[in-house]
């Protein structure tokens, strides 16, 4: 449940609605909204008689909360999440495309890609340092040496970094480098590093697990925002399902579905949402045209060289001619490709 303040409450006010909720044996949470201040309370409250809140001084109104997530829940928060990456807005009118190579592979192949991605007008590159592979015995990523690459490549650029943290031992580490830290498919639910990052001050790229529901993916999403962090970006990467001529199904219908939902911002990553590069420029079309807030692609300057998911991954003249479709999309459903 939720008890909404009025914006004429006072400290005092909130205070009385503290104290009682408490005196009810539950644990009130305290978030202010742009003019309000909202009480959460957490666990099962359904024997929470309303109106005894209802009746306190200043309670504009008190919410049952049907679903189980909350704070990413649209229910009270109505206006959409702005994400804001160092001046780059992710859920606004903008549509933000992310590009770059699965993996830093070294400085040369970096730097190339990166000038290939500012050159294309895309403001923020993707680059995994520390890969969560599913072979031990296939490239793991450079660690810190390809956050450091990636470091070189903004200085000389200035585009903003999304990398990923697979470890909540490397949080710090990586959000030293990292403009958006990406928290990876597979550790969609790794709860010790969802808590971790939760505590960082900078956006998050969260995407869904492959076999995630949409209330387990918005679960997820759940504890960033009960750690303290509300800059978080969704991003649909594709499920697993019985269709075999695609590496994942590529689920858009999510797009309405979060739309709906939460007010958070969802980007689409079509090249692991397909496994091939030839699918990449439909899906990223009907992606922006089903409203979804941006892309992340994995672009490399030779596929045919690329240590990892070079067949997901455009060539760069492909990548010019996205954005050359995107822009054309994008003001067609009212939004601006930046
Ligand atoms: C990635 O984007 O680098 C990646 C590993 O994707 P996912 O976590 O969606 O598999
Ligand atoms: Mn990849």
């Amino acid at each position: 449940m939720i008890i909404v303040m009025k914006p004429i409450a006072t400290l005092d006010d909130v205070k009385r609605v503290v104290d009682k909720v408490k005196f009810l044996g539950f644990e009130p949470h305290i978030t202010n909204d742009d003019e309000r201040t909202l009480i959460r309370i957490s666990g099962d409250d359904r024997q929470i008689d309303r109106e005894q809140i209802n009746i306190l001084p200043n309670v504009e109104a008190v919410v049952p909360t049907l679903k189980p997530y909350k704070l990413v829940s649209r229910e009270l928060h109505l206006t959409d999440t702005i994400v804001d990456v160092d001046g780059i807005k992710v859920g606004g009118k903008d549509v933000v495309v992310m590009a770059g190579p699965c993996s830093v592979e070294n400085e040369e192949q970096l730097l190339t890609s990166a000038k290939i991605v500012r050159e294309a007008g895309i403001k923020v590159l993707r680059g995994g340092a520390f890969k969560p592979r599913t072979s031990p015995y296939t490239f793991q990523g450079l660690g810190e040496e390809g956050l450091k690459i990636l470091a070189k490549a903004k200085r000389e650029t200035g585009l903003k970094i999304v990398t990923e943290v697979m470890d909540d031992a490397d949080v710090n580490l990586v959000a030293e480098y990292a403009d958006i830290l990406q928290i990876g498919s597979r550790n969609m639910q790794n709860i010790k590093l969802l808590r971790a990052v939760s505590k960082i001050r900078k956006p998050v790229l969260l995407k869904r697990g492959f076999s995630a529901t949409l209330t387990e993916f918005l679960m997820s999403a759940e504890y960033l925002l009960d750690g303290g962090n509300d800059q978080i970006i969704l991003c649909e990467r594709g499920i697993r399902t019985f269709v075999e001529y695609t590496r994942n199904t590529l689920d858009l219908n999510i797009i309405p579905a979060i739309k709906r939902l939460s007010h958070l911002p969802i980007i689409v990553d079509p090249s692991h949402g397909t496994g091939r590069y030839d699918f990449i420029i439909p899906m990223s079309r009907a992606s922006i045209a089903a409203g979804a807030d941006g892309l992340l692609v994995e672009m490399h300057p030779k596929p045919e060289d690329a240590i990892s998911d070079g067949a997901q991954s455009l060539k760069p003249e492909k990548l010019f001619q996205l954005i050359n479709d995107l822009k054309q999309i994008a003001a067609a459903v009212g939004r601006n490709l930046i």
